[in-house]
């Protein structure tokens, strides 16, 4: 079915990403998963291209697309490159740009801005902990204020961009018994006394990804780096959340559809007992619901993108769109692999790799689980 949320501007910038993607990303791939991580050159010509900063002013050195679509074809066209590309990206352009521009003074705008666009700030976002991450008001991490600045310890774990970003907001505990109602975010550069990372962890999929844990022994953190307000941490986190989790549904069915539609060539041209296996009418059914899946899953998102274009989107429909695509994802994905046979298991294709990299779609962001939690909640249940 014919899209119909995109304009000629969009359609041109998606060029354009695909241009960035033909001659920066595609012929490195290989490069890039055995590093685990992207070179900082890739942000740095990312930033020149004007992605990193599609949701800053312009005063800043952004290129304030303001329109969410901007942000959408960009982690669609990543995503059908790799997954990994458009989680790393991800997190900054779309995930923490919000809480750089909405929550933040005019002297640490123009402290972290300019450079932000520039890709030589790399940021992340500390949530989770190893005690848990869904239920994030329990986080233990601690802020006690000394003077004009707030000591922090702690630890977070599976921090995406953490082994490399020079930023990273991290939510922590400011008053111990108020629950939700006692964490505030910091921004924790690269540098500072006690702040340390742990290895690159070893992952399933998404190789290209450096995911990492974060330590904070004793770090002293000004002042002039609280982001928002004290104490309102976790508001403002659940006020960005729709944000991080329409993001991910773009990307989740994305990457699916493309790989959909080198399943279909592969299943036209690999042939067994005389015949193309997409021929078989099990296959042809299959590849038909499959496709199906995606166009359907795909209406449901670009209704919600345009929601969040007009300020209408809710935190219950990112939560559907969320745990829908993911599971939509796994499993078109899952029938991919067995549509390619063995060379569906194997690690050169990529179907093999976007299979592996696809599952932690369920559980990232929020789980489906609690997607569905908070679903269900609103249904009065
Ligand atoms: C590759 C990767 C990258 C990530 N990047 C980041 C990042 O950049 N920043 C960040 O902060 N976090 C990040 N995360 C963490 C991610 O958001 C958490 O893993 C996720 O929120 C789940 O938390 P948990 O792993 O502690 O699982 P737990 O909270 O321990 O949950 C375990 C299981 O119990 C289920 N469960 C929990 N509560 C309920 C409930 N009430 N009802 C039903 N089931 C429930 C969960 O759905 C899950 O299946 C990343 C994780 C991965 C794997």
């Amino acid at each position: 079915m014919r899209r119909s949320i995109y304009d000629s501007d969009h359609e041109a910038f998606r060029g354009s990403v695909r241009e960035f993607l033909d001659r920066h990303v595609i012929p490195h791939t290989d490069r890039f998963v055995e590093a685990a991580g992207f070179p900082r050159e890739l942000w740095i010509e990312a930033g020149k291209q004007g992605f990193l900063g599609l949701e800053i002013p312009e005063r800043y050195d952004g290129s304030a697309a303001g329109d969410y679509r901007y942000n959408a074809v960009l982690g669609e066209e990543l995503a059908k490159v790799t997954a990994a590309l458009s989680s790393c990206f991800g997190i900054h352009y779309d995930v923490v740009a919000p809480y750089l521009v909405e929550l933040t003074g005019e002297e640490q705008r123009r402290r972290w801005l300019p450079r932000f666009c520039s890709g030589e700030l790399v940021t992340a976002i500390g949530m989770t902990e190893a005690g848990g991450g869904s239920d994030l008001a329990a986080l233990r991490t601690t802020a006690v204020r000394d003077g004009d600045a707030w000591v922090l310890n702690g630890a977070k774990t599976f921090i995406t961009n953490g082994y490399s970003a020079d930023l990273v907001i991290v939510a922590a505990r400011t008053s111990p018994d108020k629950r939700a109602k006692g964490i505030t975010l910091f921004a924790v550069e690269a540098g500072m006394a006690g702040f340390t990372r742990g290895r690159k962890l070893d992952k399933v999929g998404q190789t290209e990804s450096d995911t990492a844990e974060l330590f904070f022994d004793d770090v002293r953190v000004p002042g002039a780096n609280v982001v928002g307000e004290i104490d309102r941490g976790f508001v403002h986190m659940m006020e960005r959340l729709p944000q991080e989790r329409l993001g991910t549904a773009v990307s989740n069915i994305a990457h699916a559809a493309q790989i959909l539609k080198e399943t279909i060539e592969y299943a036209k041209e690999r042939h067994a007992f005389g015949q193309p296996v997409g021929s078989f009418q099990h296959n042809k059914f299959l590849l038909a619901e499959l496709v199906t899946q995606i166009e359907v899953s795909q209406a449901y998102v670009d209704q919600a993108v345009m929601a969040h274009v007009e300020g209408r989107l809710t935190a219950v429909d990112a939560a559907k769109a969320k745990w829908w695509t993911a599971q939509v994802q796994n499993d078109v994905l899952d029938a991919c692999v067995q549509l390619y046979g063995g060379y569906g298991y194997m690690n050169e294709y990529r179907v093999a790799r976007a299979w592996r990299d696809a599952r932690v779609t369920k559980i990232w962001a929020g789980s489906n689980e609690i997607m569905k939690e908070l679903i269900g909640r609103d249904l009065g249940l």
